[in-house]
């Protein structure tokens, strides 16, 4: 990939998205800090940087194959599930101090269960997400969190008070506010930065400790001021699904010159669209900010499907996007109701629309190279129509 601003936050933050670990991490884990893995999201990453470890979102970068899982896992399971368990067992996450998982659909919890039994990470804990969004879902799955603490406190010997939850929950607002600053320098007509290049800054936050994260993210937005914006693109595109965590996949749409400028994705404005509340109760507000505030994925029920079509026409408002590409792993059933109602939504919105299911790990691009490019095409056609 091909670097468009010259910054070295941004070459440090490729490092990072593109291996499972980088230098600050192993220096991290070098003066004895602990790691502790999140397999998948809905897990507060503020009670772990509370504890004074360091979250870590987990990903199978770099995987090459899955023959390791074949023994446990069937085709039927997504590949992202597939290839973790086979970096697992290959030793490749053994940075890890401990991993946390919740329920969030039955392929992860499968995962669980086989990584507990077979790649035996030193501390393992697992919590019940609810269903559905809700104040008395919120309040049972602050039940789930103060076990989660309670466990950790056993397991590492730490301290995990109010005041450090307190502290925590600013630190990754932080984040959260440095990260909405870099989306909203996309809005322009000629962005400083490409889509690709953003998800490489938001893949390293999850495999950072967040303080140094936050201050190259700050460095990464003053080079963006002085980056020489280009306008090399024929539409501009919003991406939306779930864990795309590999930069080449956004790389490969923007190819074709459709520049992605914004997205509904896990790594991406679903993590920092909204702060956690810093009045109050702490655990509560982390609770309420996981069940009630952030912007759902379709694996939770309730409110979610309209308020991701207004998110949806929000951000096409705000960015000025011509395309929606969406995306789902073959497999995964969360996603393939998603992209049906999506594909309704966007058609009565006369948005225009690709649906395209891929693997964890990127194969050939060609195909995927060739339908973006007939779907830019479609979307230059028609705007030269209606002018
Ligand atoms: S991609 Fe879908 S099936 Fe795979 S882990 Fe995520 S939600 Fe589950």
């Amino acid at each position: 990939m091909q670097n468009r601003l010259q910054s070295s936050a941004l070459l440090e933050f490729q490092e990072a998205a593109a291996n499972l670990t980088n230098p600050v991490l192993q220096e991290w884990k070098t003066r004895g800090g602990k790691i502790i893995g999140m397999m998948y999201h809905y897990i507060p990453e503020e009670i772990i940087t509370a504890a004074g470890m360091l979250p870590y979102r987990m990903r199978a970068t770099g995987s090459d194959g899955t023959e390791l899982s074949e023994s446990r896992f069937t085709q039927v399971n997504c590949s992202l599930v597939r290839h973790l368990f086979d970096s697992g067992m290959r030793g490749n996450q053994n940075f890890l101090d401990g991993v946390v998982s919740v329920n969030n659909c039955d392929h992860i919890r499968r995962l669980y269960d086989n990584w507990k039994a077979k790649i035996k990470t030193p501390y393992t804990h697992f919590m019940s997400f609810p269903k559905k969004s809700g104040l008395e879902q919120a309040e049972a799955y602050r039940g789930e969190l103060e076990g989660f603490i309670r466990s950790l406190v056993e397991q590492f010997d730490v301290d995990i008070s109010d005041e450090k939850l307190r502290n925590a929950i600013k630190l990754h607002n932080e984040t959260r506010r440095l990260q909405r600053q870099l989306y909203a320098l996309r809005k322009g007509d000629a962005p400083p930065i490409s889509g690709a290049e953003t998800l490489t800054a938001m893949v390293a936050a999850s495999c950072m400790p967040r303080e140094y994260y936050n201050v190259r993210l700050a460095q990464l937005i003053e080079d963006c001021s002085k980056a020489e914006p280009s306008k090399n693109h024929l539409a501009r595109i919003m991406v939306i699904g779930g864990e795309i965590d590999d930069p080449n996949f956004i790389a490969a749409i923007e190819s074709q010159k459709g520049l992605v400028v914004t997205d509904l994705l896990g790594y991406g404005y679903r993590s920092f669209a909204k702060d956690v509340n810093t009045h109050g109760d702490p655990l509560t507000a982390l609770a309420d900010y996981q069940v009630n505030e952030r912007p759902a994925d379709p694996r939770l029920f309730g409110r979610t499907t309209e308020e991701r079509d207004m998110y949806i026409s929000r951000l096409v408002h705000d960015f000025n996007i011509d395309g929606v590409i969406s995306v789902r792993l073959m497999q995964c059933d969360h996603w393939g109701f998603e992209q049906v109602n999506l594909t309704k939504y966007l058609r009565k919105k006369r948005i225009p629309h690709l649906a395209l299911e891929t693997e964890y790990i990127l194969g050939s691009v060609g195909q995927l190279k060739t339908r973006v490019q007939a779907f830019v095409e479609s979307i230059v056609e028609a705007k030269h129509v209606n002018n």
